[in-house]
């Protein structure tokens, strides 16, 4: 045997071995018949062979017998692992702690179980849900008028405010026996998105005592009594619920919020009782100014250990009533263009009882898991359902304007430069609504997916963020003047609002999505921080060394995979999608060895390296969306019509995945380890492309089409069918423009060929109708679509003092009003 061939089968040995994540006995195996093979297939000398024999020995002796391992080789770096192991503050781990993981964890796990993915059920409304959403949700819908309510009377109509709470729209998640709607999260979204497709301004208003907040908290650590109290009169709308953790000196940092309580004894309805004494200061607090319960998070100190416990308790959660004395809550502020009320509270020395603590005296201190862990859950829902919201009615209303619309004489959505950002919110919507539709499987299977939802919250509403400014470009003048004719220039002003709030996005991106996801998805990283915090020597050494095989295989199968493109691997699904599942085997395989050398090198720092992290998080974020993507279409019943919406997706997402990986590999601190690591992601260099203009194009048709693929792509708005209405005449011009088009063309041939005068528009038609090139009828429907054209591109104006006279005297901010405001609600 040569020397030649017996290296080659050693190279692929060790592939084979590694791919497959062999464990110690096939390592040692492996080792056994390389030397064998070298003692007597080669002739070597002894000293040679010999080496072998030690060397297999030596590893043999350490893969399989444990105890041996564990004290010579795992012992010293269990000593270093806890010295460079960073420090983890108390609120740094229970936000680490918070929530679960889902399909997440299988793509860090470099291998995903795509069979498992296409088999979770599919998303979808009981017939009570789709009742109230058909009904109760049409109606209120119909019932708002964004421009009313923001620029009149910068508040919903009373008969708004009373539908919405005898409704129950304030109690989405309160549980039947409470009285509350108890829908499942899936409904929930789409009652949030249908909403926020009318007005952003009541969107909220719905959202936010659905979300993190009393309610939430209550239904899972609240008292019997505080339930029984509470959420019964949430769920009818008697109590208007808002929940106020920041304060101005802590946003983003909302763990190091300076509002205290101090347990002290106090009197509360004529007796001495335990209770805290509260000092704070809240602002940006959504319904604060019309809430009639506050939920308020603090910090609590028992300095005279009343409680018996330490004396810094941390952050800890009340409920109190806004009529209780001390409690100030302040004026408005205005969050840009919607309505919703928003505004300060504050506190000075305030007593309450200690029964007034979500959860009662044993959730002390345990405000910041409490919240976090609802955060987990809700971060999916309320947000992504507005973004969800921009993207269907985007699509829907640009795609009908693009085609409503004419400029030199061509529908502005034939144009190449539009069809591009067409092309862009449809593919988006498409991807959000997947992901949306993902998530909410895993949040009704009873999962709180905090790394998910942090994708969904950043990605959803970035992309909501480009849709509108590409929604924006398309309508020109039309989308920037302000009036009942403008149902763009509202979603435009909420961008920033559904960026900043329940994580602001740079940091969501930055710090949580793979910061978080690193831990609690990565196979053994947390079991080796736990070994760690738990000194324990046995868990450490598993850990570790499954750890090191995980990467060595992550290694070969990154090469191999990068090498054939994932062609090969063995991948349920169908002919649309297999071909992308393999490749996202590949970039999974990829992911995780990026993070375990990104771990490995960078280490604690990566805290601080907030580039390279943030990359690294999109990289998971664009896995997940993609298979969200897969799995919508698989649903969905492999609608043929919306391959080009599919395959946009899919390749936009595998695109921004190399962009953020080349952008990991670019800025890796040591650039020798970057320069190995290229070689292994990347073996052939970057080969993928972003969605072709072709493709572009066969997305900004479907949107341009009244069709089944269109009204797929925006299920869910809310799409009145009447002319005068704004949305409602959208369609109606964009079906009677395409009914048009052979008349109009027949007419121009006609007018080419000198058949018809040249003059006026009108002067034609006449002429067209006398000789009998076009019926009574035809001409009929020219004009009315000439009307509807007018309609669809009308701007509004105003008196010149923009009606602030007219307002003032309509809806005085008298002390008048403000006490009937306080007396509706
Ligand atoms: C309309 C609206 C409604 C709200 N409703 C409520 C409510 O009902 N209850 C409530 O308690 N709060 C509410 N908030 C507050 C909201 O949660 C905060 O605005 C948010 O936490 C951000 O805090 P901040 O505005 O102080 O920004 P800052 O914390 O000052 O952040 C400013 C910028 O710095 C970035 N940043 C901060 N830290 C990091 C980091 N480590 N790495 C990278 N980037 C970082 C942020 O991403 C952001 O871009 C609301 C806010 C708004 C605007």
């Amino acid at each position: 045997m040569s020397i030649a061939s017996i290296v080659l089968a050693a190279l692929a040995g060790t592939w084979i071995l590694a791919y497959h994540r062999a464990n110690g006995v096939a390592w040692t195996a492996g080792l056994v018949a390389l030397s064998a093979a070298v003692t007597f297939a080669t002739g070597a000398p002894p000293w040679l062979y010999g080496i072998f024999w030690v060397v297999t020995a030596a590893f043999g002796a350490f893969a399989i017998v444990k105890p041996l391992r564990s004290a010579i080789v795992t012992k010293p770096i269990f000593g270093i692992y806890k010295k460079i192991l960073p420090q983890v503050s108390q609120t740094e781990q229970e936000a680490l702690d918070a929530g679960s993981i889902w399909f997440d964890a299988d793509l860090f796990s470099g291998r995903p179980d795509w069979k498992k993915l296409l088999k979770y059920p599919e998303a979808k409304l009981s017939a009570e849900e789709r009742a109230f959403i058909d009904g109760p949700v049409e109606e209120l819908c119909g019932m708002l008028d964004e421009w009313d309510i923001t620029h009149n009377r910068m508040d919903l109509p009373p008969e708004v405010w009373k539908f919405i709470r005898e409704k129950g729209f304030l109690g989405i998640i309160i549980p039947k026996e409470y009285g509350g709607l108890g829908f499942s999260a899936f409904a929930h979204t789409e009652i949030v998105t249908k909403i926020s497709t009318r007005s952003g301004t009541a969107a909220v208003t719905v959202m936010v005592p659905n979300s993190l907040g009393p309610a939430e908290l209550l239904i899972h650590y609240g008292t019997d009594e505080q339930k029984n109290h509470y959420l019964p009169r949430l769920a009818k709308g008697l109590e208007i619920p808002c929940f106020a953790l920041t304060n101005p000196e802590a946003g983003s940092d909302a763990g190091a919020i300076p509002d205290v309580g101090i347990v002290c004894k106090g009197m509360h309805e004529g007796r001495e009782v335990v209770g805290i004494r509260l000092t704070w200061e809240k602002r940006y607090i959504t319904l604060g100014p019309v809430a009639t319960i506050l939920g308020l998070a603090f910090k609590l100190f028992d300095p005279d250990k009343l409680l018996g416990g330490p004396e810094d308790i941390g952050i800890t959660l009340a409920l109190i009533p806004t009529t209780h004395k001390g409690v100030n809550i302040g004026r408005r502020h205005i969050p840009l263009s919607a309505a919703f009320m928003n505004g300060p509270n504050w506190g000075k020395d305030v007593f309450i009882p200690m029964d007034w603590i979500i959860g009662g005296e044993k959730q002390v201190g345990h405000g910041w898991r409490m919240l976090v862990e609802c955060l987990a859950a809700g971060r999916s829902i309320s947000l992504p359902s507005m973004s969800m919201a921009a993207g269907k009615l985007g699509s829907r209303a640009t795609g009908a304007y693009a085609r409503v619309r004419s400029q030199f004489r061509t529908p502005i959505g034939k144009f190449e430069g539009v069809e591009e950002p067409l092309a862009r919110i449809g593919g988006y919507t498409y991807v959000m609504d997947a992901t949306r539709r993902m998530t909410m499987v895993a949040l009704d299977s009873g999962e709180k997916p905090s790394v998910i939802s942090a994708i969904c919250k950043y990605h959803m509403t970035e992309r909501m963020r480009q849709i509108i400014n590409d929604a924006m470009d398309i309508h020109g003048g039309k989308g920037i003047m302000m009036g009942p004719n403008n149902y763009l220039g509202h979603g435009y002003g909420n961008v920033p609002i559904a960026i900043t709030v329940e994580g602001a996005n740079i940091l969501t991106r930055s710090m949580i999505i793979f910061g978080q996801g690193a831990i609690r998805c990565h196979p053994f990283v947390l079991r080796e921080i736990r070994a760690a915090g738990e000194n324990d020597l046995r868990a450490f050494d598993a850990a570790l060394w499954g750890h090191m095989s995980f990467t060595v295989s992550n290694a070969a199968r990154s090469l191999w995979l990068g090498l054939t493109g994932g062609e090969g691997v063995n991948v349920p699904g169908t002919p649309e999608t297999r071909r992308y599942l393999q490749m996202m085997t590949r970039f999974s395989s990829a992911f995780a060895l990026l993070s375990d050398v990104s771990m490995f090198v960078i280490g604690g720092s990566l805290k601080r390296k907030e580039k390279i992290s943030a990359r690294l998080g999109d990289i998971l974020s664009m896995l997940y969306m993609a298979s969200a993507t897969i799995k919508r279409f698989h649903d969905e019943g492999r609608q043929k019509d919306d391959l080009p919406l599919v395959t946009w997706g899919i390749y936009d997402s595998f695109f921004k995945l190399q962009v953020a990986m080349d952008g990991v590999l670019a800025n890796f601190p040591n650039r020798f380890v970057a320069a190995w690591l290229r070689l292994l992601v990347f073996p052939k260099g970057l080969t993928l492309d972003a969605p072709n203009d072709r493709l572009g194009s066969k997305v900004a048709e479907i949107l341009l089409t009244p069709g089944a693929a269109r009204d797929r792509l925006t299920a869910g708005a809310y799409l009145p069918k009447d002319e005068n209405d704004v949305i409602g005449r959208l369609d109606a011009a964009m079906l009677a423009v395409i009914a048009a088009d052979p008349i109009e063309a027949r007419m121009r041939k006609a007018q080419k060929e000198g058949k018809l005068p040249q003059r006026t528009l009108g002067e034609r038609r006449q002429a067209a109708l006398a000789s009998g090139l076009i019926t009574q009828q035809e001409h009929d429907h020219l004009v009315y679509t000439d009307r509807l054209k007018r309609d669809v591109i009308k701007v509004d104006d105003h008196e010149h003092d923009l009606g602030r006279a007219h307002r003032e005297e309509a809806w005085p901010q008298s002390e008048a009003k403000k006490k009937a405001l306080a007396a509706s609600i």
